[in-house]
């Protein structure tokens, strides 16, 4: 119990992977390790949606045997969905162990844009730390520049900064942070 963990949901670039641990490790004052397992997303794909239902992948991913892990953080290139949504940039299991994050709509590609791998970077830290936030009990913040602010689109992200608010701080079920 003395790790986040991070693991791959289908094929990831390292680099991308390195930055995360290293700012995730950072922010929580604990060690980040990639998993030398990996998760097939292939079982949850919706064949007329062409996405990947995010509910079914984090139950999948609470399944995996990591007993050193305080936390576990999967991340895909998938695209992301759950039933009543078109979308969804990650979910997680409130106060729970496990989230998982997507890649596919934080590139600026996914928007006709020009590769930006800075901005690429700083999205995905945002939304690992949010949906990290949720799996240590924190819900929505109404501090638009708060980690936990919701997003509902990429521009939401940007305007977030890659930090937990004092308040969310203060109620965060994490005895290293803040
Ligand atoms: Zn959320
Ligand atoms: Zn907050």
């Amino acid at each position: 119990m003395s790790a986040i963990c991070l693991l791959r949901i289908g094929e990831l670039e390292l680099p991308l992977l390195n930055h995360l641990r290293t700012h995730l490790a950072q922010v929580f004052q604990i060690p980040v390790v990639l998993s030398s397992q990996s998760l097939d997303p292939v079982f949850s794909f919706h064949p007329e949606r062409h996405q990947y239902h995010a509910t079914e992948l984090l139950a999948r991913l609470a399944q995996v045997e990591n007993p050193e892990a305080w936390r576990v953080l999967g991340i895909t290139a998938a695209d992301l969905y759950i039933p009543i949504l078109t979308f969804v940039f990650g979910e997680a299991q409130l106060g729970g162990r496990c989230a998982i994050v997507s890649l596919h709509r934080l590139r600026q590609e996914f928007y006709g844009l020009p590769p930006d791998r800075p901005l690429l970077e700083a999205r995905l830290l945002k939304e690992a730390l949010h949906e990290l936030g949720h799996t240590l009990g924190l819900v929505h913040c109404d501090d638009y520049r708060c980690a936990m602010s919701p997003s509902h689109s990429v521009e939401w992200i940007d305007v977030k900064e890659a930090r937990f608010c004092p308040r969310c701080l203060s109620r965060m079920l994490a005895p290293n942070v803040g």
